[in-house]
């Protein structure tokens, strides 16, 4: 038996576990959890931006209102001053008929501008809530999306963890100048550092093997490296 028939399963661990890795990196729930979050943050800004323009219309509304409200407070002390009798002077008095006048067109106008606005907040208050609405199921959407990517990604990550288990107890078992050499040669080489001789054939990158190579790899004792992909050979026999 070659030594480095101890370290094959450990490298068959290393191989799995590169492409588990390479799975989690590129698992497609990613790329669908990267669009599902680029939609929800399009429609919390959509909703803030109606959020604002709805305090927008509400305060535009409030403050037409509180003119509306002056106005007639003002008009009815110029009221009280006009048929009070306490003003008898014909130009002090046409002078309060005009500004009683200019007052009533000022409360007139504010409470137009007040129902505008207050039209437009109702209407914007329905598209907040419509928006709401929307923000909410792709956040839930979100939410069932990053569930499904735990399950599926804890999954991978526990079977990475039983390999990482086995690998110790594997790395304990094998002969440690070959595993050595092999984690040496694993840094330089991440496809596999070792191939089996199958059939007078490298297993690594399936080509033949010269009867002096093939010779050299029966040999115990001997490390020889596949004269093609450089992989260490262990031998069929
Ligand atoms: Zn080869």
């Amino acid at each position: 038996m070659n030594a480095y028939d101890t370290v094959w399963p450990i490298q068959e661990i290393d191989l799995r576990s590169m492409r588990l890795q390479r799975d989690i990196e590129t698992h497609p729930l990613l790329g669908r959890l990267e669009e599902s979050g680029a939609r929800v943050k399009e429609a919390r800004q959509a909703k803030k931006f109606l959020d604002q323009k709805l305090e927008t219309e509400q305060r535009l509304a409030r403050a037409a209102e509180m003119e509306a409200r002056h106005s007639a407070v003002s008009k009815r002390e110029i009221q009280t001053r006009l048929y009070g009798g306490m003003v008898s002077n014909p130009k002090e008095l046409a002078s309060l008929e005009h500004k009683l006048g200019n007052l009533d067109e000022t409360e007139r106008a504010a409470e137009e501008k007040a129902i505008f606005h207050l039209a437009l907040a109702e209407e914007m208050e329905q598209q907040v809530g419509e928006a709401g609405k929307a923000l909410a199921e792709l956040e839930a959407g979100e939410a069932a999306l990053r569930a499904e990517k735990e399950t599926s990604l804890g999954a991978i990550r526990k079977e990475i963890e039983s390999l990482a288990a086995r690998r110790l107890e594997l790395a304990a078992a094998a002969d440690p100048a070959a595993l050595t050499r092999y984690e040496e040669l694993r840094r330089r080489r991440k496809d596999g550092v070792l191939a089996r001789v199958v059939g007078g054939i490298c297993g690594g990158c399936r080509v033949s093997l010269s009867p002096a190579v093939l010779a050299h790899a029966r040999t115990p004792g001997r490390a020889v490296n596949c004269e093609n992909c450089g992989r260490l050979l262990i031998s069929d026999r």
